[in-house]
Formats: structure tokens, C-alpha cells, sequence
């Protein structure tokens, strides 16, 4: 079996392009034992991704140049020597930016009964989803009816964070890139209030969405959103610094919100973390998310690429905002 992989072909400056990427074809080889032979259903692309295409120390290594690219995906096992894999098993791993692969069973995770189609896993069941749950939960400790902020609200993370939020009783106010991705978070999702952000009254529209302040930011973005959200933060309110997407792509160093000092007098907490920082909660997810889904009190919804050449564009639509909800690639049926 010969399976296409995209690599990285040299190290992004500024906004990612197509031809930092290239696509090799490599054989795959046949499973030995104790390994399963995958052929991948569909990958994701992550924000995070960025980060490991410079070549600095991190909380994971960089990619490295002339490599095979790495990241989640679920695909469908095709061959085992493994006594508790079987053909047709739907597996989870950390083989994206592939179409195959083979590996020792024991980097794979069978996802068993589904509980809803098998990309799903890539998002509000998967990663992002923990991500959310875990930023609100356990980072922001959220209290029942506090008020919510939720920044890149119609991305992966921020549609499933406004949700939990929402279903905790909290009022929660949106910020996203379009008319039509805040009108989906008004009208579908249960935000109170939602606003594009792009004509730069980021306080304006926090103050028209939430008068009496904000208990709880969730940033997903950084830069002016913090700056904003912290100009409107209640007392002993708590900023969970999930991502910062605003600076991912800056060749220059970035101010930090000017207004920092404004957490003294507050006596804010802002906490940054990583979702495997929460890996004790990862029960507790599953349940909670699974009976939320099955419920149909959690929405979601995906942007879906084609086949693996078109695995670049997507990672450079995250950051043009070309996806609603999270962004897939589909490589197979
Ligand atoms: P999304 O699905 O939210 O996709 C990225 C979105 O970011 C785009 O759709 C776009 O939406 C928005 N965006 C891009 N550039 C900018 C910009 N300059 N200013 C404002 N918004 C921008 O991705 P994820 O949900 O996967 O990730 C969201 C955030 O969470 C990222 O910062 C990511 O790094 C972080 N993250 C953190 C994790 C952790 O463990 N801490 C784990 C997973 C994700 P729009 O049209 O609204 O601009």
C-alpha cells in the first residue's frame, strides 16, 4: 500500500503559504506484530500547529523540514497483528497528514461505539472539546450564572466553550469574524449576544452584550480582545488564556495588553493552560460531552476539505477564518 503525506517544506514566515508544504508518496509498510496497518478517515488542522513550524523550544518539539507533518486523525484499521485490533476498527491517533500508516497499537485509541460520526472526534468530542470544557471547568473554575466572554466563539473551541457555558446557566457574549458565523452563535448556539469584531469597538460591543461586566473571559485570540475584556472585567473575575490565534503569524514581538495593571485592583486570576494540563478530567469529559451530544444540547459544525493536497489550504484558512465550527479534512469514505 503507497500513501500520499504532506511535509513541511521550510519554516513559514508570517501568514502560512502553500508552498511551505510539499506531498510525498511512501510506501506503507506491512503491520509486524503487535502493530495495526490504519488507512485515515479524516485529520485535523490546529491552531497549535503553527507554533511547531518555528524552531523553538515549546511545550511539544517542532516539526522538523523534510518530515512527514503529524497531528490528530481518525481512521478505519485495515490490517492487525494485534490480538485486540480487528479490521474495521474506527481508531484515533496522532497520525494525520497522511492517508496511511502502520504503528505498534499500543499509539492508537479505539473509539469503540460511536456517538457520532467518526470527524467528531476531532472536535467537540475530541481535543477542542476537552479544550473548552477544561478552559471553563477547571482553568476558569465557572460558577453557575456568571457572565461568559468567549473570543473566536464560531471556531472549534469557542462554539463548544459559549455552549458548556450556556448550559451552566451563564449568560455568554461571542466574538467572531462574520455576519453569518455570529449569526449562527445567536440563533443556534444560545449566545446572548454576538458581535464580528472586526470593526475594532471590541469594548463598545463587550458593554452592549454585557452591561454589568464579565466573570469569566475565555481567550482564545489575545492581543486587543484581552486588552478589551480586561478594561471590562468584574471583580475577582478570571481570564482563561487558551490560545492567542491574533499573534501566531508575527514576525515582529507583540505588545502585551497595556492595561494589565487593571488585574492589581481587580484581583483577577489569569490562568493560561494546555489541555493535557487536565488530563484527570478526561472522564468526566467524555461523559458529560457524549450525554450533551446525545442530547442534542451541544451543536457543532465542520468546514470539510477534500483529500490530502488540500490538507495546507485548510491549515492556512484557520487563520483567515474560513472555517465554521472545526476545521477537517477528509481523506476517505
Ligand atoms: P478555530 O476553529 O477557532 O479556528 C481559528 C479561528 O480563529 C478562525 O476561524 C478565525 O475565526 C479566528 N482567527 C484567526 N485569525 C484571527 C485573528 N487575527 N484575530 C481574531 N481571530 C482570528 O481554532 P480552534 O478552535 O482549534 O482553536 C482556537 C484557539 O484555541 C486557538 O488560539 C488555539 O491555539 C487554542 N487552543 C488551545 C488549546 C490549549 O490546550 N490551550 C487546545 C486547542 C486550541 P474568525 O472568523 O472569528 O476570525
Amino acid at each position: 500500500m503507497q500513501s500520499a503525506q504532506v511535509r513541511l517544506k521550510r519554516r513559514p514566515v508570517g501568514m502560512p503559504s502553500p508552498d511551505d508544504f510539499e506531498v510525498a508518496t511512501v510506501d506503507v509498510p506491512e503491520p509486524g506484530a503487535g502493530e495495526v496497518q490504519v488507512v485515515n478517515l479524516c485529520m485535523s488542522v490546529d491552531p497549535y500547529m503553527r507554533g511547531r513550524m518555528v524552531d523553538r523550544k515549546s511545550y511539544v518539539p517542532p516539526f522538523q523540514v523534510g518530515e512527514a507533518l503529524t497531528g490528530g486523525a481518525i481512521g478505519r484499521v485495515v490490517a492487525s497483528v494485534h490480538p485486540e485490533y480487528r479490521e474495521g476498527d474506527i481508531v484515533e491517533s496522532h497520525f494525520g497528514w497522511r492517508q496511511a500508516f502502520t504503528a505498534p497499537a499500543g499509539q492508537l485509541t479505539r473509539l469503540g461505539e460511536l456517538a457520532a460520526p467518526p470527524s467528531a472526534y476531532l472536535g467537540v468530542l475530541g481535543m477542542p472539546g476537552m479544550t473548552a470544557y477544561v478552559g471553563l471547568l477547571g482553568a476558569a473554575s465557572l460558577k453557575d450564572g456568571e457572565t461568559v466572554f468567549v473570543s473566536g466563539a464560531a471556531g472549534a473551541v469557542g462554539s463548544v466553550a459559549g455552549q458548556i457555558a450556556r448550559l451552566k446557566g451563564c449568560p455568554v457574549v461571542g466574538s467572531a469574524g462574520s455576519a453569518g458565523k455570529v449569526a449562527w452563535l445567536t440563533e443556534e448556539l444560545g449566545f446572548q449576544h454576538a458581535f464580528d469584531y472586526h470593526d475594532g469597538n471590541l469594548l463598545g460591543h463587550l458593554r452592549d452584550g454585557a452591561p454589568g461586566g464579565l466573570d469569566v473571559y475565555f481567550d482564545n485570540v489575545g492581543g486587543a480582545h484581552l486588552e478589551a475584556a480586561l478594561f471590562h472585567m468584574r471583580p475577582f473575575g478570571r481570564i482563561a488564556l487558551c490560545g492567542a490565534i491574533s499573534q501566531y503569524n508575527a514576525t515582529e514581538p507583540v505588545p502585551g495588553p497595556s492595561n494589565l495593571v487593571m488585574a492589581i485592583g481587580l484581583g483577577l486570576t489569569l490562568r493560561g493552560f494546555i489541555v493535557s494540563h487536565f488530563d484527570h478530567l478526561k472522564d468526566d469529559f467524555r461523559r458529560d460531552m457524549t450525554a450533551w451530544v446525545k442530547a442534542g444540547e451541544i451543536r457543532w459544525q465542520e468546514t470539510v476539505y477534500d483529500g490530502i493536497e488540500h490538507a495546507p489550504d485548510a491549515f492556512i484558512g484557520l487563520f483567515t477564518g474560513a472555517n465554521v465550527g472545526k476545521m477537517i479534512v477528509r481523506l476517505a469514505d
